[in-house]
């Protein structure tokens, strides 16, 4: 006889048939006669199983076991109502009665036991969450006709800067973890057309924040021939193909999280773009401070947009807005510089509502090759280990453009978590390796 997944038979089409389940003990109340066993399946499916007493061994929680039985309805029953009253119980395994994870543990030792903590219903839910979001890009870019590549993680040179960049001891020499595809999508652009990527990108980020990981997934997408306007609308059609897709196919995981989905899905295409000159204005406005230093200063024009500038920006909007026109000495050395305004680069930062702050960064790439060598220059970076990539603008050179996307960011904002350690299955930090 097959299995049944327990999400699947909680159903009335399946009352009063013959069900076998497998899973792990959820929860346990052996009283004289019978057993209450809810049993939580290998897909996070709960339901209880009620057995006459006699024939349950001595179980513990997370104990491995199968059950057979018959599909009965009984208001009383906890999980939803149906229950299984079981016949047969063969048990795979009886695990150490001192499971880690119980109500009310402190976040760190639920980090410290992620492996384990990976087995509750929230995280069960982020898992399912997560899978749903990654597969709905896919599919975007499968409709739209992008090209799915992958890049190699151990390079030799930086794209985002020094400051965190991971080195690795690479045989006689060194390495570094990739902080961005960016620079391998440029190379196959000009034989694939528009391409995109989803992989790791490795980020040395030496604050604790609640927005950063050492290591998240990357979504990157890189095309020729584009334009700004393009990149705006690309990302818009995407986030909002996302929100729909995702708000059907996991309403109920969701709702668990307590997104407020009706808001979510008022996002509509197109988004403000805001220029960063306005946004500057409108923080000076509003007499934002930054920090720099051991100093709390006004912030000015030529500040990078702090999370506390993202949450202000961002304040009151049912949509994402785009900041535009950056200064071209806050953003990497392969921006492409506004040729109508000097020091302005042609880049598109797209900030969540609700202060859940930049998701993703892009823009146009400078396609000449003698401006971006002036950039690597006066950037002070090596222009020996950007040889190849120079070779990218000596032949055949053409205007094109892209962007990034955190996928943790995404699965925040989405999903309404607090902390971005929530919204991937095993978090890297500076303080956290393991599990
Ligand atoms: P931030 O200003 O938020 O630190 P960034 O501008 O340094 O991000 P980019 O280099 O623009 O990051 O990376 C592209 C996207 O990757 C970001 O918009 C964000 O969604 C995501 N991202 C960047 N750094 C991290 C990180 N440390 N952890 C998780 N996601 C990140
Ligand atoms: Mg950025």
């Amino acid at each position: 006889m097959k299995y049944h997944r327990i999400s699947e038979i909680k159903n009335d089409e399946f009352l009063g048939k013959e069900i076998r389940v497998r899973g792990w003990v959820y929860r346990l109340r052996k009283q004289k006669d019978k057993s209450f066993i809810i049993i939580r399946d290998e897909r996070g499916g709960i339901i209880q199983c009620v057995l006459p007493s006699a024939r349950v061994p001595d179980l513990t929680i997370e104990s491995s076991l199968e059950i057979q039985g018959i599909l009965f309805k009984d208001e009383r029953a906890k999980e939803g109502g149906y229950e299984i009253r079981g016949n047969d119980v063969k048990i795979y395994s009886i695990a150490n009665n001192d499971f880690p994870i119980r109500e009310y543990q402190s976040t760190e030792l639920l980090l410290d036991y992620r492996h384990l903590t990976l087995r509750t219903r929230k995280m069960i839910t982020i898992a399912k969450v997560r899978a749903t979001i990654l597969g709905v890009v896919r599919n975007w870019f499968i409709e739209n006709d992008w090209m799915e590549v992958t890049a190699p993680t151990l390079v030799k040179s930086a794209v985002e800067g020094g400051s965190t960049l991971f080195p690795v001891k690479y045989f006689k020499d060194e390495a570094f973890l990739s902080q961005s595809a960016q620079l391998y999508l440029e190379a196959l652009i000009f034989s694939l057309g528009p391409v995109w990527t989803i992989g790791p990108s490795f980020r040395a980020e030496k604050s604790r924040t609640l927005r950063h990981l050492a290591e998240y997934l990357h979504l990157e997408a890189e095309a020729p021939w584009i334009s700004m306007t393009d990149l705006f609308s690309i990302q818009e059609k995407l986030l909002v193909y996302l929100v729909r897709n995702l708000t059907r196919e996991r309403r109920e995981e969701l709702e668990f999280l307590n997104r407020d989905i009706q808001a979510l899905n008022k996002i509509t295409e197109p988004f403000d773009k805001l220029s960063y000159n306005q946004a500057i204005n409108d923080l000076r406005s509003k007499d934002i401070k930054i920090q720099e230093g051991e100093l709390l200063r006004k912030i000015e024009w030529g500040d990078d947009l702090n999370i506390d500038s993202e949450k202000i920006l961002t304040k009151d909007r049912i949509n994402p807005v785009f900041v535009y026109g950056y200064p071209l000495k806050v953003k990497p050395f392969y921006v492409k510089e506004d040729p109508e305004e000097q020091g302005i680069a042609l880049t598109t930062d797209l900030l969540l509502p609700d202060g859940f702050g930049e998701v993703s960064s892009g823009g146009m790439r400078e396609d000449n090759i003698d401006l971006l060598k002036s950039r690597i220059m006066s950037e002070g970076l090596d222009m020996n280990s950007y040889s190849w990539y120079l070779d990218l603008r000596r032949y055949g050179s053409v205007p094109h453009g892209g962007f990034g996307i955190g996928i943790e960011r995404l699965v925040r904002w989405l999903a309404n978590l607090e902390d971005i350690k929530e919204c991937v299955l095993f978090p890297r930090t500076m303080a956290r390796l393991e599990p």
